[in-house]
């Protein structure tokens, strides 16, 4: 079935100890569409300006990502990123954030061929975006949002508001905690079980995902990638992948999430071997289901 993202097309500037790439692709609706592509129909909505790249938009294209919705605003400028790494990967710092042509009030037009989307992924981007698309849809299966810093901090109240409309929450564990004040991950996703999504997924980057709701727990530690060259995208990623495969699995049952989880997981994995989407790019399908074999065989 079917999967509609939205979220950030961005031009990003990367510095991690294996190098650096000045304005490259980027942004969550990139990393998330692009990875829900290998599993599933594809369609991204967000905006960018006119010093957009046509070539990024053939290299979506021609991953079969529908881009109807990628709106060109010719007289406003491509959101911007950029980031640096310490050493200790886990750890970065945002050095430049331009929200340009996605700013906090970003309206998304929506093409009538999206309307009727039964999977419906909201990458990170404005709450207020968020629910403008909702109200735009006519009935959808499943709603999963994901959740950063930057909104928790600066647009909690809409936040909230979008929480009472949502099925799913992915964010990872640090924000969780900002999010509810709780002491810990799991604390923190029984206090947003009582928000509103009835089930919450918190990514813990070398250490794994936990699908949490009401009556079960799901875990799975991260796959042993050995040269992480850029984590950039790595939770975009895992969204978009955990999102495919719901959507080409049909509905949410105790398998259908396990799965999800652990190609989210890979997918992932492949993202961080490459600067901005280089190495995901080279990845077939067939090589994910071999990374997935591979990662069973080594869990107990
Ligand atoms: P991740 O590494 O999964 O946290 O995602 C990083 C990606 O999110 C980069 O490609 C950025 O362009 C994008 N990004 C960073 N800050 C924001 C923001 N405030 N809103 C939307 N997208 C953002």
């Amino acid at each position: 079935m079917p999967l509609l993202t939205i979220g950030s097309a961005a031009y990003d500037t990367l510095e991690t100890p294996f190098g650096f790439r000045d304005r490259s692709l980027g942004g969550s609706g990139v990393y998330a569409s692009f990875a829900a592509s290998f599993f599933t129909e594809s369609r991204l909505i967000g905006v960018v300006g006119g010093d957009w790249n046509p070539a990024y938009t053939e290299l979506l294209r021609s991953r079969g990502v529908d881009l109807e919705g990628l709106e060109i605003r010719s007289n406003e400028k491509t959101t911007y990123w950029s980031g640096r790494y310490f050493v200790d990967m886990n750890r970065r710092e945002t050095l430049c954030f331009e929200g340009n042509a996605m700013s906090g009030t970003y309206i998304p037009i929506v093409p009538d061929s999206y309307k009727n989307a039964p999977y419906v992924f909201l990458g990170n981007g404005s709450p207020v975006t968020d629910m403008a698309l909702l109200d735009s849809i006519a009935k959808p299966k499943l709603v999963v949002a994901d959740t950063m810093d930057f909104y928790i901090n600066g647009m909690k109240k809409e936040l909230l508001e979008l929480l009472r409309r949502i099925d799913g929450l992915i964010l990872n564990d640090e924000e969780s905690i900002q999010l509810t004040g709780a002491r810990g991950a799991l604390d923190a996703a029984e206090k947003i079980l009582e928000m509103g999504p009835k089930f919450v997924v918190i990514k813990r980057g070398e250490y794994g995902a936990m699908f949490i709701s009401s009556d079960e727990i799901y875990l799975t530690p991260a796959y042993p990638t050995r040269r992480v060259v850029d984590p950039t995208g790595a939770g975009d990623s895992f969204a978009g992948a955990l999102m495919g495969s719901l959507a080409e699995s049909g509905e949410l049952t105790p398998e259908s999430a396990k799965k999800a989880l652990l190609y989210a997981t890979v997918v992932a994995s492949f993202t961080v071997e490459g600067f901005s989407l280089e190495r995901l790019q080279t990845a077939t399908r067939a090589d994910i289901d071999a990374r997935v074999a591979e990662f069973k065989r080594a869990l107990v």
